[in-house]
């Protein structure tokens, strides 16, 4: 079955067999330097989907999504405002590491984006959030910079939002959470989060 006629009718898989799948896959170089893919992990039917960039290091070597210091940073960010791991769905834009924690080139999204889609569709949260402006410019490309546009829900497709919020590594870098910071940012974004699955 081709990608296309994953998409068109993603009830034909599931994200197990999409998943075996995407170990197989060579459609770009990075399959050349992995040592795992990341599929994405969670809640198969979350009403939030998370969208990194690619995986790093320690998730190269585990095969799991956004668990290395930014993955602690991001646990910190939900359980800031009481939401878990397990109810929401984690994935990146590529599925495997880019040498050095290089950014993934154009074409390299371009051979990923497939499954990021066809997990979309299988999944069909409510709300994405994009982390950083990687994923944020790769699936809204008329979205402006990140640090003007995150924390604004924008209609996406199908009823679907798309909400930008900063990388958590970006947070790393700036311990500060004085008013305006980007910690400080990140809890009224993860806030507005938390207000919309509680409506
Ligand atoms: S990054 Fe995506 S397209 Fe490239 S080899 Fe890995 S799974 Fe395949």
């Amino acid at each position: 079955m081709t990608m296309d006629q994953i998409l068109e009718n993603p009830s034909t898989v599931t994200l197990d067999t999409l998943e075996l799948r995407v170990k197989q896959c060579a459609r770009c170089p990075l399959s050349e330097t992995r040592t795992n893919i990341v599929f994405g992990e969670g809640d198969s039917h979350a009403r939030v989907v998370l969208v990194g960039e690619g995986p790093g290091e320690v998730e190269d070597q585990t095969g799991k999504p956004f668990v290395g210091p930014a993955g602690q940073k991001l646990d910190e960010v939900l359980a800031s405002v009481g939401i878990t791991r397990e109810e929401v769905y984690i994935a990146n834009v590529v599925k495997c590491r880019p040498p050095g924690n290089r950014a993934p080139t154009k074409k390299e999204m371009e051979a990923c984006l497939p499954y990021l889609e066809a997990q979309i569709a299988l999944i069909n949260p409510g709300l994405i959030i994009t982390l950083g402006n990687t994923p944020t410019q790769w699936l809204f490309p008329s979205a402006s910079g990140i640090t003007s546009i995150r924390g604004t829900f924008l209609p996406w497709r199908g009823g679907i939002q798309l909400l930008p919020m900063f990388h958590p590594s970006y947070l790393l870098r700036y311990p500060s959470r004085a008013k305006g910071s980007p910690k400080y940012l990140t809890w009224l974004d993860i806030k507005r989060v938390k207000k919309w699955l509680d409506e």
